[in-house]
């Protein structure tokens, strides 16, 4: 048996791997068009940021080490032009020249490639994507030789990633995201905290806007803004999204949709003998059902080793599941992280969902350096199933997001989420984590003794309700709802009567700091007969959602703004 691989990274070599310890005798050729294989892609932000020192760490493994363990054939500098289907045949380009080889199975793990959109200019050497070893080898140079002006155009995840690491090399970097926010993916709510962030680590952020041009200068070029701004760069990142390598694989007639190879659950393409996996293969959203690729490096991983297994031991091999797109990226001293699906690919998908929004502490609040994790968590609003979370924070960010991609993957509902045993001392948790806050919300929300106002609907509550303010007066006085009623929740039992008549027949809609006072006085209210409802998250995702329009909205009672 001879097992032909295209691609010496991530999914390809996690195949070749288990295809060895699957098999001793097949005969096992790793074709990798690059200098390098089974290099750490997730590494190179670190290494242009000198986290990592030694570019030879981001060598996991090399042709020399994986031939010793594994007895594989990796042919670095080997790139699959063409391939026959019908006669089982890849053709490959080499130093040496063009050949051809035959293959029982042909795994194709080409990933994708950095899209560079045609903007004039963007020919400029000073122009880099972050891709390969190569690339990050040349940026870091750039840096090492003096660079000083940054312009990173993309504020995905390796956009980010970049901007963090050059700012820490000294750079001064402007961010440009044609989205309205940095980590488009993210819920506006959180994506809030990233902005303050990258403006906290000196990164200059331009959201909304679209690069147009780049203008080559003799020292340095000028990429030019839609809305005129002109930002001098002695270095472009180019990270504005990837697309699937898949070229020559759909013109030998692997089916593809919209560039992406079409696998079924075992990872086989259209074309017997011939498997796929990675940024190169589309997914099925398990939550919306949406078809895309997803690239990240868990999935490829993960798919590549059970494409071993399909093709050797088909009767143990296991389906690949579809991918949640669970990801994380650190920005400065915060941690964002999603799971599932957000707003936009359900309300795409025409779901019904409620969604909850939670600031609870990453531990015991009485233990030093107890911080806020900002969640919001989005269930199915007729089976309570979990859909999607999302968290930003500076501690715990991780175990949470991965503890609720566990309860997707495990087709939890919300309340469920109440019964994890999950590990708690004070230094690490609390004995109701925030996991289990998240199932106890969602359970009083679904069961309908928790009934949640969102900061969206701020226009139509300020129009038709009572806005009633259960903070505290120290906390009131740093900005509140203009005509807001102000009763802290501990005397609001003593003045139902005020509430009543202030309310003249129309809905009170109660708030606090985070939603846990709302929700209190919310089922004193309730109990009275009243209806009203409480703000999910309090005063802080209202001002996370509104942005700028708080400042006004919070001012135009003339107290201080700041909440
Ligand atoms: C800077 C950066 C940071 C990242 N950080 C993260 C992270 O933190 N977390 C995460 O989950 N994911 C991350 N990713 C994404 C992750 O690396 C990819 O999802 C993953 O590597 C995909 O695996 P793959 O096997 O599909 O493709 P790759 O690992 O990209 O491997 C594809 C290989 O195929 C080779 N190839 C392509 N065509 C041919 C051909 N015709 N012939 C021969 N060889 C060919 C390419 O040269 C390439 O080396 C990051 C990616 C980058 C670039």
């Amino acid at each position: 048996m001879r097992i032909v691989i295209v691609g010496g990274v991530a999914g390809g070599m996690s195949c070749a791997a288990r295809a060895r310890r699957l098999d001793e005798s097949a005969e096992i050729i790793v074709l990798e068009r690059g200098a390098h294989v089974s290099f750490a892609n997730c590494g190179l932000p670190y290494f242009v940021g000198g986290e990592i020192t030694d570019p030879d760490a981001l060598l996991v493994q090399t042709p020399e080490s994986l031939r010793a363990a594994l007895a594989l054939d990796v042919r670095p500098g080997n790139e699959a032009i063409a391939v026959d289907g019908t006669r089982k045949t890849v053709t490959v380009r080499s130093a040496d020249g063009i050949e051809k080889i035959a293959y029982d199975a042909l795994v194709l793990s080409p990933g994708a490639s950095a899209f560079v959109p045609p903007i004039p200019g963007v020919d400029s050497p000073r122009v880099r994507t972050l891709r390969t070893v190569e690339d990050a080898m040349a940026l870091s140079e750039k840096v090492t030789a003096g660079a000083r002006r940054a312009v990173v155009l993309g504020a995905g995840f390796i956009g980010i990633e970049a901007a963090e690491a050059l700012a820490a090399q000294g750079l001064v970097v402007s961010v440009v995201e044609l989205a309205p926010q940095p980590l488009p993916p993210v819920e506006p709510e959180l994506a809030w905290l990233v902005s303050e962030e990258l403006r906290e680590l000196g990164i200059d952020l331009h959201v909304g806007v679209a690069a147009t041009s780049i203008h080559h200068g003799p020292d340095a070029d000028t990429v030019v803004l839609a809305d005129g701004t002109e930002l001098i760069a002695d270095l472009v990142v180019m990270s504005v999204g990837v697309r699937p390598d898949t070229g020559i694989f759909e013109e030998a007639g692997v089916a593809c949709e919209r560039g992406a190879m079409i696998v079924d659950n075992h990872g086989r393409t259209s074309i017997p003998g011939i498997w796929a996996v990675g940024d190169a293969t589309l997914s099925v959203d398990p939550i919306t059902g949406a078809r895309r690729p997803v690239a990240l490096a868990g999935p490829a991983n993960r798919a590549g080793r059970l494409v071993a297994d399909d093709i050797l031991r088909p009767e143990i091999a296991r389906e690949i599941p579809q991918p949640l797109g669970t990801a994380i990226v650190r920005v400065g001293s915060l941690t964002a992280a999603l799971t599932g699906a957000n707003r936009t690919a359900l309300d795409s998908a025409g779901s019904r969902y409620r969604t909850l929004h939670l600031h609870a502490n990453q531990h015991a609040g009485y233990f030093p350096g107890a911080s806020q994790i900002h969640l919001v968590v989005h269930v199915d609003a007729d089976t309570g199933r979990i859909l999607g979370a999302q968290a930003v924070g500076a501690e715990g960010v991780d175990k949470r997001i991965d503890v609720l991609a566990t309860a997707i993957r495990a087709g939890m509902t919300v309340d469920e989420l109440i019964d994890l045993d999950l590990a708690y001392s004070p230094p690490y948790g609390q004995a109701k984590d925030a996991v289990n806050l998240t199932g106890m919300v969602g359970e009083n929300v679904l069961n309908g003794s928790l009934t949640l106002w969102y900061a969206t609907d701020l226009d139509e509550v300020l129009e038709t309700a009572l806005v009633l303010d259960v903070r505290r007066d120290d906390e009131w006085v740093t900005g509140h709802l203009p005509g807001a009623l102000h009763i802290p929740h501990t005397e609001l039992r003593e003045r139902l009567d005020e509430v009543r008549e202030q309310a003249a027949g129309r809905p009170v809609r109660v708030m606090c700091a985070s939603g846990v006072r709302s929700a209190i006085a919310h089922r004193v209210l309730a109990h009275a007969g009243m209806d009203s409802a409480s703000l999910s998250g309090g005063i802080f995702t209202l001002r996370a959602t509104l942005g700028a329009r708080a400042v006004d909205i919070l001012e135009a009672d003339g107290v201080l703004q700041g909440v």
